[in-house]
């Protein structure tokens, strides 16, 4: 009960929808990371049509939805794994690993899941500090022990929107021993731009220790619905079905993400628009002398340290919904143009 009470006491600071509007009723939700585009007529004729059956449960192994998501990225089927969301999937991850004295190694700031998973699995968080913004891999690794059976590396990081690099990033899973899980979480994959950001898939089909963690809520635009995988050699994957529950991928869920990728030129159509706009409010920031770090992922990240509530509060009394981490910073969701605009003036005048 007292481990339920802490996951809920976090999800108390996650407002949906409207999660705060100016005395003119604007509102503008940046503080989730979301697709700020409505779903894709395509999709929602998916769900519609889905809608019809949901007098009857699900197909369980989500079979149709496993194979689409296998055949898009060209692997077998039998290496990927679905949940509701990537987040329970990283919870299925941590229940295979999760034994008393169990050590996962993961850098922070980073997704703030990781130490509320580890604490649900009864196993310990090493904590490794950025430096500078990014995943320190060096440190990482130092802080891998004969305890050690999981390592994440969100790629790119959230809430900082860095990225590890091909060349560091393989010098790191080589030092990995083999009995340590690398979860690469790649949940802002599709944004990034950077060529020598890694697609995490080429480097798991070498490695059986390493799988990648992908979601459909950000560029697909599913947050709704709750779906996400892993992509892992077959033991990886198959303990991670070892962990779901009955039916944990709902029917509306499955039709909409294989409707998704259906769509997928027009969504990645989409993810396109939102890197255009973050370059804009990232240059936007840095004139406004800002210091911003290169983001590849859909938000960008503000270091305040103890003005950051204020910060949050200043953009709010303009309608504008930030993530802030008290204390740490404010994490900034890229949004449609005239949500970008309403957060540059925020900041603009915070900044004067
Ligand atoms: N990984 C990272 C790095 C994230 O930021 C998030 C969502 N904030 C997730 C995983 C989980 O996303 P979902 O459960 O919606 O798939």
């Amino acid at each position: 009960m007292p481990r339920f009470r802490h996951i809920l006491d976090t999800m108390a600071a996650y407002k949906p929808g409207k999660a705060v509007a100016a005395p003119d009723g604007r509102s503008y939700k940046l503080s989730s990371n979301e697709s700020p585009y409505d779903p894709l007529p395509s999709v929602v004729e998916a769900i519609a049509e889905g809608a019809r059956q949901v007098n009857r449960y699900p197909d369980p192994g989500a079979v149709a939805l496993t194979e689409a998501v296998a055949e898009r990225f060209g692997v077998p089927a039998s290496h990927v794994a679905l949940g509701a969301g990537s987040v329970t999937v990283a919870q299925q991850l941590f229940e295979t690993v999760g034994e008393p004295g169990v050590e996962v190694v993961y850098a922070w700031r980073s997704f703030e899941a990781y130490p509320l998973l580890a604490d649900l699995a009864g196993v310990t968080s090493v904590r490794v500090p950025l430096d500078d913004e990014r995943h320190d891999l060096d440190a990482m690794a130092e802080a891998i022990n004969d305890s050690t059976r999981m390592v994440f590396v969100c790629n790119p990081n959230n809430p900082t929107g860095t990225t590890v690099r091909r060349r560091e990033l393989e010098a790191f899973l080589d030092r990995v021993p083999e009995h340590v899980l690398v979860v690469l979480d790649e949940a802002y994959h599709e944004y990034v731009r950077d060529d020598e950001v890694p697609d995490g898939l080429t480097l798991y089909r070498d490695r059986p220790n390493v799988c990648v963690l992908r979601t459909f809520s950000k560029a697909y635009g599913l947050a709704g619905l709750r779906v996400g995988y892993v992509i892992g050699h077959e033991p990886v994957a198959t303990a991670v079905r070892k962990t779901t529950i009955p039916f944990a991928v709902n029917h509306l869920a499955q039709v909409a993400a294989i409707a998704s990728l259906a769509a997928e030129d027009e969504l990645l159509e989409r993810v396109d628009r939102v890197v255009k706009e973050r370059t804009r409010v990232r240059e936007a920031l840095v004139s406004q002398g800002w210091t911003v770090p290169p983001t590849e992922a859909n938000f960008v990240w503000l270091r305040l340290g103890e003005r950051t509530l204020d910060f949050a509060a200043a953009c709010a009394v303009e309608g504008v919904a930030v993530r802030p981490f008290a204390g740490e910073g404010a994490r900034i969701s890229i949004g449609d143009p005239e949500a970008n605009d309403a957060f540059l003036a925020a900041a603009a005048s915070f900044a004067k």
